[in-house]
């Protein structure tokens, strides 16, 4: 009831009008919430070359199924889709035409308001590009992507369709696996994961999403078989617990956040998952319920210049497929919020110190910070990963996937920006990372 009473109170001091217009504005929205979740296979077929680990690596099989899964709300006056895709990481140029596509087909969703997140499995097709058969040939099966861009708005637009009047609920905490580690800064994690959960009027849960933070990696540069990797055995400890759909909102993962790789069994990535199945299931049980505020979404595109020659080489032979304008790379980032949930997206793999940062701006106590969002740029480090004085295991490695130095400073100056201070106001705030 905090966020209530602040707007009341705020809204109380333009007079008394005011207020009960608001009050009864916010009793028709949380009637008219709803929620709608679907979700779709999107495991290409054997023979499809796979994202992560070195080129040309083919799928010959299947461990489990891909999923490209979504859930749309709805206040009564606006809408929002969250979706979730079992791939390395979908691109901006992808992301623009599914937003498109679906903000034609559902009206009362914006473009903007259509936020893809990608769990970053080792185990699933190159929708980037990197991967080819070698070093100038670009690894996307076009027909496979188009395929994909089509299935992710069906997806939605089915969610849509199953809309009915929902309640909420969330919760976040601190939860340390011994099998996840940050292995170039030791010790350095964002450890929260935060669950919220979508309930019909009967009590049946329609979605979960969990967001936390670790590579999927579990399967290796040897593994041919297409997975979700440790997802695999979360999706099913998930749906053997709960009804609905079970989104996994990929974190801050970079610089460098790795999961135990032990035999590289699927075995073990599923005995991963399901400890991390089982953790969103126990923080349930402490979730409070989620109000129902109008949804408030700001976004902002940004620039970043492109340092890694290597990222220009790739741009230049046609292998990395996107537009640079004046040299520099074009993406964007989103602040959002769901009754007293707050959401950020990174466009990429950014350090646990920017997930840290990012929950210093936002000021309810459940922030979701979703990685790989909206884009899928590559690392953003600290910039002293950039530095010849410091060196970090693994450092240079993480360097030649990074756009440059200047993607953390700028991601922090734009959700500095877009995220509301506490008041509403718009004053732009300055965070450091640690
Ligand atoms: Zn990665």
């Amino acid at each position: 009831m905090k966020l209530f009473l602040e707007k009341l109170e705020i809204t109380y001091l333009k007079g008394f009008i005011s207020v009960v217009v608001w009050a009864l504005a916010t009793v028709a929205i949380a009637e008219n919430y709803t929620a709608g979740a679907a979700s779709i296979v999107v495991t290409p077929p054997a023979g499809t070359l796979l994202a992560g680990y070195g080129r040309d690596r083919l799928s010959s099989g299947m461990h489990d199924e891909l999923f490209a899964k979504a859930v749309v709300i709805h206040d009564g006056l606006q809408g929002l889709a969250i979706v979730t895709v079992d791939c390395i990481g979908l691109t901006r140029p992808d992301i623009l035409m599914i937003q498109k596509t679906v903000s034609r087909l559902i009206p009362d969703i914006d473009a903007n308001a259509v936020i893809i997140s990608s769990t970053h499995t080792h185990a699933g097709p190159d929708v980037v590009g990197l991967w080819g058969k070698n070093l100038w040939s670009n690894g996307r099966d076009e027909s496979y992507m188009s395929n994909l861009r089509r299935k992710i708005v069906e997806v939605i637009v089915t969610a849509d369709d199953k809309s009915v009047a929902v309640t909420s609920q969330v919760a976040a905490t601190n939860v340390i696996f011994n099998w996840v580690e940050n292995r170039s800064e030791p010790g350095l994690l964002d450890s929260v994961m935060s669950v919220v959960q979508f309930v019909d009027m009967n009590g049946i849960v329609i979605a979960t999403l969990t967001n936390y933070a670790c590579h999927p990696t579990v399967l290796g540069g040897d593994n041919t078989f297409v997975s979700a990797d440790y997802l695999s055995g979360f999706y099913r400890t998930m749906s053997t617990a709960l009804p609905g759909e079970h989104l996994f909102l990929q974190g801050a993962i970079g610089g460098w956040v790795q999961p135990l790789q032990g035999d590289r069994s699927i075995e073990l990535a599923r005995n991963l998952g399901s400890q991390l199945g089982e953790k969103s299931i126990q923080l349930l049980k402490d979730a409070v319920p989620n109000p129902f505020y109008p949804i408030r979404l700001r976004h902002q595109e940004f620039d970043i210049d492109v340092e890694n020659w290597r990222f220009r080489l790739m741009m230049w032979l046609g292998v990395l497929n996107r537009e640079t304008y004046d040299g520099a790379m074009r993406t964007e980032s989103v602040w959002f919020q769901i009754g007293k949930t707050e959401f950020v997206t990174h466009p990429g793999e950014t350090s646990p110190a920017y997930s840290i940062a990012s929950r210093k701006l936002m000021t309810s106590e459940y922030g979701f910070v979703l990685g790989l969002s909206q884009d899928a740029i590559g690392y953003i480090l600290k910039p002293e990963y950039f530095s010849d004085e410091v060196s970090f295991p693994h450092g240079e490695y993480l360097r030649t996937v990074s756009v440059g130095r200047n993607a953390g400073p700028t991601l922090l100056d734009v959700l500095g920006k877009i995220v509301p201070s506490k008041s509403g106001g718009d004053v732009s705030k300055k965070v450091e990372i640690d």
